[in-house]
């Protein structure tokens, strides 16, 4: 439910009506407190409340039902945009933020080098898995915790807020000190304990579409994490299964429209994952900014024939400098940037 308040309530005002609302079993967000309208969503099981009960205190100007399954994701619930905020880095604005770095964090060298390299050609966020969802068990699974210490030392050294994927409940409560935003990966959109775990966090998750997963599902899942409190989830359409396997997964780019129309949240693409080959990241790079992503996620790897994870889709440093200086025109001709400033050749001697 929706329910906006008269210009000029007061901050007890408003709190009767949170009041009232946890007194009946539902939860209250903010949604918007600007100088001529306060608006508050109203969440949780309000199919047997009449409206009319917030009607009654005097405060309240309008109340109105929504209708998706999603509320708090919907865009119905929140007309602007949402910014999501990480250290300085803003998902959801005109600028089209890049993350970029390995498949997994496999050595000290490996990380640090790459956090170095994807800075210099404009990345905002190094990614790096330490927790790593293989489909064979005798697959390389991660560095685990000794991972985290150095991607903090990469962001130590390059000042690059960092993210890395949390696929238990349990790993949350292990990284979320240390990192700037979590991730949940394609296999566990739907591990309802992870996306409570996560929305208890302080941290911006980045919420990656299931092989399988329906928009609406989709939302349903960001819902659950936000219905926790965190309303700092990005999503990220990376591909899905479909009757072709000429690519790994084919990339839906369909959704990002569509996504914009029926969510405020900010979008972001992973051609790498999306694509699964090198030489198609690139173009769908371009494909989706041109359809309004707000952000791209790619993989760089210093030696990607050597890379314990996906070496069939990262990038070398070259390439991702060279994918930036490809898609920055797609990004101008719609008014917006990409990425960081890149550095000169003469700071990059620095290193
Ligand atoms: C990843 O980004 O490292 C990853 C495993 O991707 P996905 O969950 O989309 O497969
Ligand atoms: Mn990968």
């Amino acid at each position: 439910m929706i329910v906006i308040l008269k210009k000029g309530a007061t901050e007890s005002q408003i709190q009767a009506v949170k009041d009232l609302a946890r007194d009946l079993g539902l939860h209250t967000e903010n949604l918007s407190q600007g100088e001529d309208r306060i608006v508050l969503g109203i969440v949780g099981n309000t199919l047997s409340i009449n409206e009319n009960t917030f009607r009654t205190i005097e405060v309240v100007e309008n109340v109105m039902r929504v209708m998706t399954p999603y509320k708090l994701a919907s865009r119905e619930m929140k007309k602007e945009n949402s910014v999501v905020k990480v250290d300085g880095v803003k998902f959801g604005t005109e600028n089209i933020v890049l993350i970029a770095g390995p498949c997994s964090v496999e050595s000290k060298e490996q990380i640090i080098e790459s956090a170095h390299a994807i800075k210099e050609s404009g990345a905002q966020v190094l990614r790096g898995s330490i927790f790593k969802p293989r489909t064979s068990p005798y697959e390389f699974q991660g560095m685990g915790l000794e991972g985290l210490r150095l991607l903090d030392a990469a962001r130590e050294q390059t000042g690059l807020p960092i993210e890395t994927e949390v696929m238990d409940p349990r790993q949350v409560s292990q990284v979320e000190e240390s990192v700037d935003m979590l991730r949940v990966g394609a296999r566990n959109m739907q591990n309802y304990d992870l996306l409570r775990q996560v929305g208890k966090s302080e941290k911006p998750v980045i919420l990656k579409r299931g092989l399988c997963a329906t928009v609406k599902e989709f939302l349903l899942a960001a819902e659950y994490i936000m219905q926790e409190g965190n309303q700092n989830v990005i999503l990220c359409e990376r591909g899905i299964r479909t009757f072709s396997t000429d690519t790994r997964f084919t990339l839906d780019l369909n959704v990002v429209p569509l996504l914009k129309g029926l969510t405020h949240l900010p979008i972001i693409v992973d051609p790498s994952h999306g694509t699964g080959i090198r030489e198609l990241i690139t173009p769908m790079s371009r494909a989706a900014v041109a359809c309004g992503a707000d952000g791209l996620l790619i993989e760089v790897h210093p030696n990607p024939k050597a890379a314990k994870s996906d070496a069939q889709q990262q990038l070398t440093y070259d390439h991702f400098r060279q994918l930036v200086v490809d898609v920055e025109p797609i990004a101008g001709a719609l008014g917006r940037s990409l990425g960081a400033k890149r550095q000169t050749h003469k700071s990059r001697q620095k290193h």
